[in-house]
């Protein structure tokens, strides 16, 4: 797959669907057209390669963190996805894995989420490394939509936030918003 003219209907979409009511949505729209025009210098229609790593995410997700990629790149950061996507039966085994290593599903649902809770299997998430790289996402991500979600997790990163805004507060590990979630 190669992205060209629909890098911008893919961000403005998904941006629509976060955010989109009568007093943001135009101006949502529009900083996220900007921001793609400029992060790829596609205006001319140039197709941009999907970064590695990203194949299987959702497509916004993709996009996003292909131009925050590029622009790391640009400026001499190293910046790499260590995990996307994953299957289900991938993410079983780290979750048994997991509960080996911490001693307890509830210890473990910290780092690792079963498989029907993981943003990962959904491909809503990148973990990033090395740590370089990720703190400047972590500074930048947001131009993109990309935020750092976990407190427990410099790695883990998600589309947050409208692009160009700021990103959300964190929250402390990924079983305490799990369980926020679950009980909504
Ligand atoms: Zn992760």
């Amino acid at each position: 797959m190669r992205f060209t003219g629909t890098v911008k209907s893919f961000v403005s979409a998904r941006v629509r669907t976060v955010v989109c009511n009568a007093a943001v949505c135009g101006v949502a729209v529009a900083a996220a057209v900007s921001v793609s025009t400029v992060a790829t210098g596609a205006a001319d229609g140039a197709p941009t390669e999907p970064a590695p790593g990203t194949s299987g995410l959702d497509p916004a997700l993709a996009v996003s963190y292909t131009l925050a990629s590029n622009e790391a790149r640009a400026q001499g950061v190293p910046l790499w996805i260590t995990s996307g996507k994953r299957s289900d039966a991938q993410q079983r085994q780290l979750w048994r894995d997991a509960i080996a290593a911490y001693g307890s599903p509830e210890a473990a649902r910290r780092w690792v989420l079963p498989a029907e809770e993981s943003p990962h299997v959904r491909g809503d998430a990148v973990d990033v490394g090395p740590r370089e790289g990720a703190s400047w996402l972590e500074a930048k991500g947001n131009r993109w939509g990309l935020c750092r979600t976990f407190m427990n997790e410099w790695w883990h990163f998600e589309l947050a936030t409208t692009p160009g805004t700021p990103c959300p507060p964190m929250w402390p590990d990924a079983a305490v918003r799990a369980d926020r979630l679950a009980r909504h």
